[in-house]
């Protein structure tokens, strides 16, 4: 860090530095333009970074991102309660919702069964889902967990324990590249994943 700066500014290149994707050269362009900008402006990037990670928690239902105790898609009314697509990651609640093809409520299973990096079922939100699914009214679960080995291993997981409790288990189609993840395939993708949507034998 350069001695010519002040100390706040090395400061603030050395934290834009921390974030993907973000070399030297970019941090120390970002911290002169937030040194440049109207106060009100700088501020308010302030206070968005520190609402994220004071307001956020996760939904008591369906463990997706929440300002509140439930989520903005369990208290819509108009979605079908009856249907549950269970996804890795908030990320792809998004990039499904993208495709405006989905009437249904998710769960989030915050990532996927990975005995050899230390994840195991306890480690996800699984055990909630299984009492959801019994508990309610609940007639189809779409398991949208990403098309690669992981995902495919937590969705046959997933599904031997959600058998017994007699529900229709359905998968999302193998349009989607396997090896590939929802969040970086394409909205007309997903649309037509999502459609073609199979049941697990
Ligand atoms: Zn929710």
């Amino acid at each position: 860090m350069s001695s010519a700066y002040t100390e706040s500014l090395n400061r603030l290149i050395e934290e834009l530095g921390k974030l993907p994707g973000i070399g030297p050269k970019t941090a120390e362009r970002l911290a002169f333009y937030i040194l440049k900008t109207e106060r009100s402006e700088a501020m308010a990037l302030a206070q968005a970074i520190g609402d994220v990670k004071t307001k956020i928690r996760r939904c008591e239902i369906c463990y997706n991102l929440s300002e509140g105790t439930t989520c903005q898609i369990c208290c819509d009314p108009r979605r079908d309660k009856g249907i549950i697509c269970v996804v890795e990651q908030p990320k792809d609640v998004i990039s499904l919702e993208k495709t405006g093809a989905c009437k249904w409520v998710y769960h989030v299973l915050g990532g996927h069964i990975a005995p050899l990096e230390g994840i195991e079922p306890s480690d996800l939100t699984i055990e909630p889902l299984i009492k959801r699914v019994r508990s309610g009214d609940v007639k189809e679960v779409i398991m949208a967990t990403n098309p690669n080995m992981a995902g495919d291993g937590t969705t046959l997981y997933i599904s031997s324990l959600l058998r017994a409790a007699g529900v229709k288990i359905t998968r999302l189609a193998r349009g989607l590249p396997t090896g590939s993840t929802i969040e970086y395939a394409s909205s007309k993708m997903l649309t037509d994943a999502i459609m073609g949507r199979q049941e697990l034998e």
